[in-house]
This record gives C-alpha cells, structure tokens and sequence, in this order.
C-alpha cells in the first residue's frame, strides 16, 4: 500500500468489514462495555496471561472499538501494531515514561510541539536527560549522544516553523548505534510520509488532527514499525522480556502506559476518529494543495516579511521535503513585516477561525508568540526561530480562492 495509491482510501474503508464484524455491519460497534466476561474461567486466566488472543478485559486496556482504530493506523504507518491513548500528549508520555529511567538521556530536535517541549522539563525533573539540538543537521544529532542515549526523537514538520530534521541521516545514526528513533508524524500523517521508510522504530500520531480531521475528537497513537531491536534495549522489564522479542517494546508500552498510566481512548471518540480517518489522503492531498497556493500568495505581498512552508522553493529542507514527503502538508508560518499589525489583520480575517489547534477541516490561524509558546519565554522563542510577528495556519477545506480573498482584504 502506497501512500498515494488509491489503496490507502480503499483499505481504510474495507477494515472493518474485513476483520468481520456482526450482522454485516460495516463499521466496527462502539463497545461501551468496560467488564467482558466469559464463560470458562480458564478464558479469564488466558486474557490476563496473554495465551487468550483478541480477547478484552477491563476497558481501560482497550475494547474492540479502539483495536479497531490501532489496526487502522497499524496499517497506515505499516507497522507491527499500535496502542491508541486518549491524547496525542498521552501517547508521547507513555513512550518517554514507560521506556527511560533516571539516569537515561535523550535527544531531542529543539523544534518540538510546545507541550512535548515542556513534557521533556517533566523528564528532567525525573532524572532523565533530554539535549536539546538542531536536528535539521545530523552532526548535531551526533555530537549530542551520550553513553546513556537510549532514544533519539524528532517531529517530521516541526510545528510552527516548519523545520525538517535531517531524517534519513538521523536514522542511519541511530541504526549503526542501536538507539530508539521516535518520530512524531502529526503533522506529515501516514498520508504523506512513513517514518519507517527512514527507519524509525516507534512512530506518534495525534489522532485528534489531521487524521480525524473533524476537531471532534482527542486521540494519540504509538505504532511500532518493527525496526527496532527490544531485545537490545535495556529497560524492558522481565515481565515482557519472555514474549517475543517484537513485542515486548509494545507491550511494555502498553502494560504500564494505558493499563498502569490510564490515558484511555474511549469508543466512542476511536469510532469518530476511524470515520474521520476514511477521507485521510483526500482531504491531505487538498488541504496541502491549497496551503502552497496560500503560501506562494502570502510570499508574493509586499506586507509578508516571510512564509515558512517545505515545499516553497527557499525553505531550507526544500529538496528533501520533496524526495520524501508527498506534499508539504497543511501548516504554514508567515511573518509580517511589521509585527504590530498582527492582531488587527488576524481580527480582519472572516473565514480563518482564531484558534489553537491543528489538522482541522476549517482552517485555524494563531498568532505563535503570545499564545502557545508564551509559557516557554522569549529566549526560547528566539532558540526555535518563533519571531513576534509569526503566524501559524492550518490550512483547512475551504476554496483557495475563498481564502486568499480573505487574507487580500485582511492585508490591505
Ligand atoms: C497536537 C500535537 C501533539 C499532541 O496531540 P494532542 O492530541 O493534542 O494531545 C503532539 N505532537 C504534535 C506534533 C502535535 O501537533
């Protein structure tokens, strides 16, 4: 499955009724149910010691609503399997929580989402070490491991700058030092690019963007592309260390983030994240049209200072965002060339919603500064390239000549 064959769309909306689901329905239920029980009591034993296989016990480790959804992306990012969580920012924890321990180090593009920024305090506080790099170079990457590196994260599109990491070097570095790669692949999404093609061994989703695409829903996901060597990692606990050695980085992943952690994804928002996810690659394939449209625009007016978007021509990591992206996704950053316009044209615009939050099928706009890297301060804003007058689009469904209308008139 190609991620721009007509595959992807056709396998997304066949899974459910593939897999077998009752009465021919051809989306899998909702299972409210948080007990399942069973007839034979060695049934019950076999669902605790993993003998029992497609078996549920207790909702909090999922249901059959949510294995669903983790077949879905499973197959999206072509991996091994996947554990949904309620948030994005709950699959991130539960991948830095369940698997370092005081003591271990990671390092970690300085390009970051705002809240993983100020989750890696949380590790710091806790004894684990993060560095903090320009991952755009790989050297960077290299220079900053460390004996006790055991995992090396990055974000695909780096969230409002649009900076990419040198992906394929960082993943040849991390291959020949046998250390974790996580990628987060929000904003790219299976549509676009497959972090396991760069060999990356785990890869995060926020469901909740584009992926569900209707900003009704909180979702996060952690697949495991089967790259990785757990057998070689050293803080999986001997509890998992019997099963099979493909298994065991998931599992633990599973057993201590959802089932010790909780940040459950309830059925009902997995059965509204899977129907979102059936339009995935249509709805990328538009909005990425339209967000290069818009940013060609926005780079041609005398009042834009500067347009951050991978696929414009003098966007740093311009070449390799075409060797290895689709397209160039739904976010974009501009600049305007006096800061101090930036509330009045943001209050101008009628069809951008003013909001935070990305991937939704209405476009969203949020001044960067003052609102979601306000907390970090200007000195980190400066460390990650975020200028005062930087503005963050997600670029939703709307017509491109809808948009462009909107943003002339909000500039003149
Ligand atoms: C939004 C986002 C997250 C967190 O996802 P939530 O579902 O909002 O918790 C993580 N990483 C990136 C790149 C994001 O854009």
């Amino acid at each position: 499955m190609n991620e721009d064959s007509p595959e992807f769309t056709t396998s997304l909306l066949h899974a459910d009724r593939r897999a077998g689901v009752e009465h021919g329905s051809i989306h899998k239920p909702i299972h409210t149910a948080v007990q399942f029980g069973f007839e034979r009591t060695e049934d019950l034993i076999g669902v605790f010691q993993g003998t029992l296989k497609n078996a549920y016990s207790y909702g909090r480790q999922g249901t059959p609503t949510s294995a669903a959804l983790e077949a879905k992306v499973t197959m999206l990012e072509q991996g091994i399997g996947s554990i949904c969580f309620g948030t994005g920012m709950a699959a991130l924890s539960a991948v830095f929580l369940t698997l370092l321990k005081a003591g271990d180090h990671v390092v970690s593009s300085r390009y970051v989402f705002g809240n993983t920024n100020s989750l890696f305090g949380t590790l710091g506080d806790l004894g684990i070490g993060v560095s903090k790099v320009d991952a755009c170079a790989v050297d960077k990457v290299r220079e900053a491991l460390r004996p006790n590196t055991r995992m090396v994260f990055v974000e695909t599109i780096a969230n409002p700058g649009t900076q990419i990491p040198d992906l394929e070097a960082i993943g040849m570095l991390c291959r020949e030092r046998g250390i974790l790669y996580v990628v987060d692949n929000t904003i790219t999404s299976p549509a676009l690019f497959r972090p396991k093609s760069v060999g990356a061994g785990l890869v995060v989703n926020s469901l909740t963007k584009t992926i569900g695409g209707h900003g009704a829903a909180l979702g996060g996901a952690v697949t495991d592309t089967g790259e990785f060597d757990w057998q070689a990692y050293p803080n999986i606990s001997p509890s998992y260390r019997g099963m099979d050695p493909r298994q065991q980085g998931l599992q633990q992943i599973k057993k201590k983030g959802l089932r010790d952690m909780g940040a459950s994804l309830s059925p009902e928002q997995a059965h509204r994240i899977s129907l979102g996810s059936e339009t995935l690659s249509l709805r990328v394939a538009q909005t990425s049209a339209t967000a290069l449209t818009l940013a060609r625009y926005l780079q041609a007016h005398p009042a834009i200072g500067a347009v951050h978007y991978p696929m414009l021509e003098n966007h740093p990591q311009h070449t390799m965002a075409k060797r290895l992206f689709k397209s160039g996704s739904w976010l974009f950053g501009f600049e305007l060339r006096d800061s101090t316009r930036m509330v009045a044209v943001l209050d101008r615009l009628q069809l951008p919603i003013k909001a935070t939050g990305l991937g939704d099928n209405r476009t969203l706009v949020i001044p960067v500064a003052p609102t979601i890297f306000w907390e970090s301060g200007a000195a980190v804003r400066a460390e990650m390239g975020i200028a005062d007058g930087l503005v963050r689009v997600s670029v939703g469904l709307e017509s491109a000549d809808a948009l462009m209308a909107d943003f002339e008139r909000a500039l003149g």
